[in-house]
């Protein structure tokens, strides 16, 4: 019993079936939500004895025997989309960079979006068989933890995660002795180590950077996230980019495509340029060239300060012996990180690298897409800006690891048997239509139902504590990184306004918050403070909600269990967005400033949308947008949902509001899938990267 478990845990299939992670549950819930669904603890905490007994129940038998035997059926699928597109790929696969990697609440090794995207866009490859395989590191102390103080101050918790509480296996050598990668750092010959995990079909490695900062003497920061200064971000990123590299060609593994996710990774593709010198004898710029065809970049951050930039004399110190490996000067290697190659001022930065070391550019979203073009322009500048070669593919979510498994169920009854295998397809969307409005708005009550009983569980205290929201009130959504240009307090600033529009006795509207600020970042953290502080006024008893600790494990809750998510960028500066998508699948609406995905997702029939000011002056930008937002919520949201046909019938459909959860299902559902998004890179950036001629292509199987 304890080997047919722990051959469950090892293989991550089970965090988006929810079939697999009723198995665990099952057991002993109490105790599967103290060891925060991880697994391997739980497993060490229930104990051998109780393990074994598990094996003399026959419902659990059959239970784990069904679910295991998916788990095989699945990995072992003699057709996918994959095999039919992307076939070449199997000799040569896609290897897959990021710097974070969200899979799980249980492997804390990310901080946000971009993480959950990464995890989103290997678990959806592992379901379409397209061949890929995922890099990033190991942090020994992760992202960190939240918690409130009773002021509403931020404190940030660090854990040290140990690998032997993750279903994570060590690397090791043919002779069987962990393998080590040696990189050269600072002149040294730095020692990393590996970890691997499989995410189905995906093979997911995390390098281990904890011998290395020893050996250099970082004792601090290093083993965090986005932690340290420009020194340790650096060796982080060499560790990222060289090593990974380094670790997937020791392995024998040949890349037929280079994916880099943000900038972090951009040391990826000069690595494999440097394999290809020593291997045939190439000259620096052919070879550079040849890793350039390979690689595809995709750029998330349309906020200056977000892509890293370092110092020349820092990037001589750490990368001067690797240089020399490289046989180039030092003048040459920071060109590559330059706008202006002759301008020796210009720090370098890992962005510019990453669009050198690439053939093909993305940004993330239509809009976003405008907006790298804009940014990056000085890289072309014969060129005009609609010109700038980057392009966009557009961001989706991996559909089965957010939708509710109560709103699987109602698939189920009305949706064709093999609606999974085709979830990133309009026709099955469509189906839809064919659920009977009641049935539906019960799920979605069911769920929100559930989810405000989840509100007051630890570890996520929500503040105030011993808030009672009500099911039947329209519920808001706020739950994002608490940062200045996201505007979580955007709607504050005008208290009365909102307090108004809450505590309406005939059609209250209840608000629920989440998220973290960078430790750094003094702005985010006072933002936080002031939603606190307005959460927990007494006027506002059981209307407004802060919950600690926002990951994914908050993030499914919440997008399962509103009505209406609230998302108030500034106009220009989100690049996609992705949790509105999450929300769309489970029966809630989107209310949005028309920014990131949104322009291409709403029609006027899915949702509410709001055109955000451009005026330069930040006071009359705030002001509009306020106002807008708020003639949203009063004239289009809350009549909405409050207006039942058939007169005044508490319990009543609201079929209007029902009408358009279902355009949103619809019309979103299937756009912003991560399927659709891995197809769109395999067509247009592996597939030409691997070399595969578009002749080769053979008609798609679903
Ligand atoms: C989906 C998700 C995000 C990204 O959402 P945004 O809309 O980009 O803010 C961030 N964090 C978590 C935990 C998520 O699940």
């Amino acid at each position: 019993m304890e080997e047919r478990l722990a051959a469950l845990a090892r293989n991550l299939w089970w965090t988006w079936h929810p079939e697999a992670v009723e198995v665990w549950r099952g057991i002993d819930p109490e105790l599967w939500r103290q060891c925060r669904h991880s697994p391997v603890t739980f497993m060490r905490r229930l104990g051998r004895e109780r393990l074994a007994r598990l094996g003399d129940d026959p419902a659990f038998r059959i239970k784990l025997h069904r679910v295991t035997s998916d788990l095989q059926r699945y990995l072992h699928r003699a057709t996918t989309w994959g095999s039919s597109n992307a076939g070449p790929l199997r000799a040569r696969p896609v290897v897959y960079f990021c710097a974070e990697l969200g899979i799980h609440e249980s492997m804390p090794l990310y901080s946000g979006g971009l993480g959950v995207l990464a995890g989103d866009l290997l678990k959806s490859a592992s379901d379409l068989g397209i061949p890929m395989i995922g890099i990033s590191l190991f942090y020994r102390e992760g992202y960190f933890r939240q918690r409130l103080s009773e002021t509403g101050g931020q404190i940030a918790d660090y854990e040290t995660i140990d690998p032997g509480d993750l279903p994570l296996v060590q690397v090791n050598d043919p002779a069987g002795k962990p393998l080590v990668i040696e990189l050269p750092i600072q002149g040294e010959r730095v020692k990393v180590g590996a970890w691997t995990a499989d995410l189905g079909l995906v093979p997911v490695y995390f390098l281990d950077m904890a011998e290395a900062f020893r050996e250099m003497g970082i004792q601090e920061l290093g083993l965090r996230l986005y932690g340290g200064g420009e020194a340790v971000r650096l060796t982080q990123e060499i560790i990222l980019g060289i090593g990974g590299m380094r670790l997937l060609l020791s392995l024998g593994i040949q890349p037929g495509a280079i994916h880099l996710n943000e900038g972090h990774c951009a040391l990826a593709p000069l690595e494999y340029a440097r394999h290809l010198m020593a291997e045939h004898g190439l000259s620096f710029e052919a070879a550079r060239r040849q890793a350039a065809g390979r690689t595809v970049f995709t750029t998330h951050t349309p906020v200056a300060a977000g892509h890293d930039r370092f110092a020349p004399e820092l990037v001589e110190h750490l990368l001067g012996s690797y240089r020399q490996e490289l046989g180039i000067g030092p003048e040459e290697l920071l060109a590559l990180g330059r706008i202006d190659p002759q301008n020796r001022m210009e720090s370098f930065c890992m962005t510019v690298l990453a669009l050198k070391m690439a053939s093909r550019a993305n940004a993330v979203s239509s809009i976003h897409g405008k907006v790298s073009r804009d940014m990056w322009r000085g890289l072309t500048p014969e060129r005009p800006c609609q010109e700038v070669p980057i392009g966009h593919i557009t961001n989706g979510i991996h559909v089965l690891g957010w939708l509710a498994p109560l709103m699987q169920e109602l698939f189920h009854r009305y949706f064709p048997p093999d609606w999974q295998q085709r979830i990133g397809r309009e026709e099955v969307w469509l189906h839809i239509q064919s659920i009977p409005d009641e049935e539906l708005w019960n799920t979605v009550l069911l769920m929100k139902t559930r989810f405000l009983r989840f509100l007051p569980r630890e570890p996520h205290r929500a503040w105030p504590q011993n808030a009672r929201l009500n099911p039947r009130a329209l519920t808001i959504g706020f739950a994002r990184r608490f940062a200045a240009y996201k505007r979580a307090d955007l709607l504050l600033a005008d208290p009365a306004r909102l307090k108004k529009l809450l505590t309406d006795p005939a059609r209250p509207v209840q608000m629920i918050f989440s998220g973290k600020a960078h430790p750094r970042d003094e702005e985010g953290g006072e933002m936080l403070g002031r939603v606190y502080r307005f959460a927990t006024d007494p006027e506002l008893r059981d209307r407004v909600v802060f919950i600690e600790d926002y990951d994914i494990n908050v993030g499914r809750h919440l997008v399962q269990g509103v009505d209406l998510w609230l998302n108030t960028p500034v106009q220009g500066m989100e690049a996609c967005g992705t949790s509105g998508m999450k929300v769309a699948l489970n029966g809630g609406l989107n209310l949005s400033i028309l920014d990131g995905w949104w322009p291409e997702g709403f029609d006027s029939t899915n949702g509410f949308a709001v055109s955000g000011s451009r005026h330069p002056d930040p006071a009359v930008r705030d002001g509009r947008d306020r106002e807008a937002i708020f003639r949203a919520l009063e004239e289009e949201v809350v009549p909405l949902y409050y207006r039942q046909e058939g007169g005044e019938e508490p319990n009543g459909v609201p079929h209007g509001w029902v009408a358009m959860l279902k355009r949103a299902m619809c019309t979103l559902g299937w756009r912003f899938s991560a399927d659709r998004m891995v197809k769109d890179y395999t067509i247009h950036c592996y597939r030409p990267g691997a070399g595969i001629s578009t002749a080769e292509m053979s008609t798609p199987f679903v």
